[in-house]
């Protein structure tokens, strides 16, 4: 029998044992998919916590109930690979011969890498809606804010749907218009980035919707240290950014043990081809979902999409075939805009965020980078797709390389 053993359960990691139990033949190949707890978030659905929109109850399900039938599932936290060994070991001491390893950790905020984040006022003035539990703490606390300096703050990027603090920012906004208390609220955007995003055309699009909605934006914003005492946030340049409530987006970093093991860049991702997602350095350890180092978007639309040529790649990996696939950085992105509407992102590793329509020229229904009651009622539709169709690995009528069908190409300057 061959060893495929898949370390992380999560949005990548599920899809891609449901795929490839599919195609690997039972008789040759004996799979093993290892996560640290039972239980499978949507993620997505904790930018709605905050705000009442959703419960616990509808972004979490049991892990096991999405492993198919012919794939073990082990629960346990991964301590190191030895790839020289071929071999995973788990913190409880329990080991895992692997002939093949995906790595599917996925990334993960660490409010402990910045200095003071986890001072006094952490989960007091200090939030964070990246995990579950700050997502809870973070609805109270919203509950009681009476008014004051609301600050929106990411530390460093890459984050995982890095559009999501946007997000957050303008809910936030159309909250307290709904509680008739904006006049009370000073809302401020603090960013590392030079603009709202990281590309030019959605930059200056959501650029103006912040301004729209008189949310100050603090750009090139590195901060060095949180003062607790003075609620303050400070910046290597010495910038001081005070705060009544802050909402923030820790810096995420890959799995602890990817650096253990020797398989990690600096901030723990895995190093792969941008096109393929095998290792750099190891030709039996592919990377896939937010663990790696390709330059998209960290997001589940892109575990989706690239999962699919992954699998046809693997297959021919494995069968000693060249890898035909090429993932080609295609990303999309619901962002929601406050007042029950919401954009959408469709864009690749060369075209950046365009204007028109999708999925269907001309037609849509989705309307890309403009405001759109659909696209609202498009992302809310999306948690069902997750936990029925992309999860369980069923085809979705949507291409896993980017189309510019319906794309408006933008003027060439002259
Ligand atoms: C607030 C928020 C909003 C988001 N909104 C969107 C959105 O609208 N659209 C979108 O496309 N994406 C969105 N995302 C991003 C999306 O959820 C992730 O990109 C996606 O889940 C990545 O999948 P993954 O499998 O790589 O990682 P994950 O789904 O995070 O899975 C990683 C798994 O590895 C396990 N693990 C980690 N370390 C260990 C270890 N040492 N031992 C054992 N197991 C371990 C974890 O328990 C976890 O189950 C959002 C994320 C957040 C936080």
């Amino acid at each position: 029998m061959r060893r495929l053993v898949v370390l992380g359960a999560g949005t990548a990691g599920t899809m891609a044992v449901n795929k490839l139990r599919r195609r690997l033949d039972r008789a040759q190949w004996h799979m093993t998919v290892v996560d640290q707890n039972d239980t499978h978030l949507y993620q997505p659905g904790l930018l709605f916590l905050p705000f009442g929109v959703s419960g616990s109850g509808d972004i979490s399900r049991p892990r096991r109930r999405f492993v198919p039938e012919g794939v073990d599932l082990i629960l346990g936290e991964v301590d190191r690979v030895e790839p020289e060994m071929n071999t995973v070991v788990l913190r409880d001491g329990r080991t895992l011969p692997y002939d093949y390893l995906v790595i599917a950790t996925g990334t993960t905020p660490r409010p402990d890498q910045t200095p003071g984040m986890l001072g006094p006022e952490w989960r007091r003035s200090i939030f964070d809606f990246y995990s579950h539990d700050g997502a809870v703490a973070l609805a109270d606390a919203l509950r009681d804010f009476a008014g004051g300096r609301l600050v929106v703050h990411v530390v460093d990027m890459p984050i995982k749907c890095p559009v999501a603090p946007l997000e957050f920012a303008f809910l936030a906004e159309a909250h307290f218009r709904r509680r008739h208390m904006r006049d009370r609220v000073e809302l401020v955007y603090v960013t590392p980035l030079p603009g709202a995003f990281t590309k030019p055309i959605a930059s200056a699009r959501l650029g103006s919707m912040l301004d729209e909605r008189k949310i100050d934006v603090e750009s090139d914003f590195l901060v060095e240290h949180l003062d607790n005492d003075r609620k303050v946030l400070v910046s290597y340049d010495e910038r001081e950014i005070p705060f009544d409530l802050l909402v923030t987006v820790p810096l995420n970093m890959g799995a602890d043990y990817v650096a253990r093991s020797g398989l990690g860049d600096e901030l723990n991702y895995v190093p792969v081809d941008k096109h393929t997602l095998l290792s750099r350095t190891h030709t039996n350890i592919f990377a896939i979902g937010d663990a790696n180092n390709i330059p998209t978007s960290k997001a589940g639309s892109v575990a989706h999409f690239s999962v699919e040529i992954f699998t046809d790649n693997f297959c021919q990996h494995v069968a000693g075939e060249p890898m035909t696939g090429s993932f080609d950085g295609h990303a999309n992105c619901f962002i929601e805009t406050g007042r029950g509407k919401a954009m959408l992102i469709d864009f690749n590793y060369t075209t950046e965020p365009l204007p028109g329509k999708f999925p269907l020229p001309g037609i849509g229904p989705f309307s890309l980078l403009e405001e759109s009651a659909i696209n609202h009622w498009g992302k809310l539709a999306f948690r069902w797709i997750y936990w029925h169709l992309l999860l369980p690995g069923r085809p979705i009528p949507l291409p896993a390389n980017m189309s510019m069908a319906g794309k408006d190409r933008p003027e060439k300057e002259e």
